[in-house]
């Protein structure tokens, strides 16, 4: 915590009352479990930054998981908070899912980044990036989940979606008893067409079938951050296994945001649901942004004189060249 943080602002005042801003007007409440000892961290951690990255999972996390996953959709809530925060200057918003980037991109219409596939395709404003193991190993997915469909037919609700670079195994609707023949059966076909390049890990009621890679969530954070300013925090926000390695990349410096978990996690911060997701980023949108840049030592993003310096401007000139660019990049539209 910043020696300027902690004398300038009580460590007590923000918890069940409305709280009152430095200007008299009155901050929306944040969640329980960013009270207390937190959100004083949290604010000096903003304090202390020139310009944000929020990244975000989305099932579980902007959207309530549900049984057919067409179906799910970030809240309205959610909708809401994500389109102000990606609207404010000091700040980069980022999906990071695990769905396809096709798919996830018509499910949040706002930030400026969308990571998909687990991180294995990166699309940053028009230009798309594919990680170039992945795309070698597509066509063996695309074989492991066309034998999967026909071998996990026979087993209620048994889905296989293909997501072209990994492919997922649903199994939150198959009845219990079923569970561990879908998973027998899929280690087996994974196995037998994988040809030793394809692994297979577990989520919440899916199985997902990916590149042997060492590559994940995390180091799709870590490829963002690097873009942007030197002071930058991030911070990421997600729910499930697959997204623990983002969190080791966001901690400890950013914040790491565990969703609706009470399993050991390398976030330092739980909320409980998308509900409490939406109050956080209410909470950013409306007091935690206008923090950033008020503890360092160049007098903060709010320092008028601030806004012309391009390594502060957040966007639109940064000149971001292509997605990784280490990776063979294109320039597409879904
Ligand atoms: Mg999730």
């Amino acid at each position: 915590m910043s020696k300027q943080y902690s004398t300038t602002e009580p460590t007590t005042e923000y918890h069940d009352e409305e709280p009152q801003s430095s200007d008299g007007t009155t901050e929306p409440s944040v969640p329980s479990p960013l009270t207390g000892e937190q959100l004083p961290h949290l604010r000096a951690t903003l304090a202390d930054a020139s310009h944000l990255l929020v990244c975000l999972d989305f099932d579980g996390t902007l959207a309530p998981i549900v049984d057919e996953p067409d179906a799910a959709a970030l809240t309205a809530a959610n909708d809401a908070a994500v389109a102000s925060l990606a609207a404010a200057a000091p700040v980069t918003t980022a999906i990071v899912s695990g769905r396809s980037l096709a798919d996830v991109r018509t499910r949040v219409d706002d930030p400026r980044i969308y990571a998909g596939n687990h991180g294995l395709e990166l699309a940053w404003d028009d230009s798309i990036g594919i990680h170039p193991a992945a795309s070698e190993r597509a066509t063996r997915v695309e074989t492991v989940c066309e034998t999967l469909e026909t071998v996990l037919d026979p087993i209620p609700n048994a889905r296989v979606e293909n997501k072209r670079l990994t492919g997922t195994v649903h199994v939150r609707t198959v009845p219990a008893g079923a569970r561990p023949v879908v998973r027998r059966l899929t280690r087996t076909v994974v196995d037998r067409f994988g040809d030793g390049d394809l692994e297979l890990s577990p989520g919440k009621r899916i199985l997902e079938i990916g590149p042997d890679v060492n590559w994940g969530k995390g180091d799709a954070v870590d490829l963002i951050r690097a873009e942007l300013p030197d002071d930058t925090v991030p911070i990421y926000i997600g729910d499930d296994v697959t997204d623990e390695s983002a969190f080791r990349a966001v901690e400890p410096a950013g914040i790491g945001i565990c969703v609706g978990s009470t399993a050991p996690s390398a976030a330092s911060y739980r909320v409980d649901s998308p509900d409490d997701v939406a109050r956080v980023l209410e909470w950013l949108s409306a007091s935690g942004v206008s923090l950033v840049g008020t503890g360092s030592d160049t007098g903060g993003y709010g320092d008028a004189s601030l806004r012309t310096d391009p390594e502060l401007q957040s966007d639109d000139d940064r000149g971001f060249d292509g997605v990784p660019k280490q990776w063979s990049a294109s320039v597409a539209n879904d």
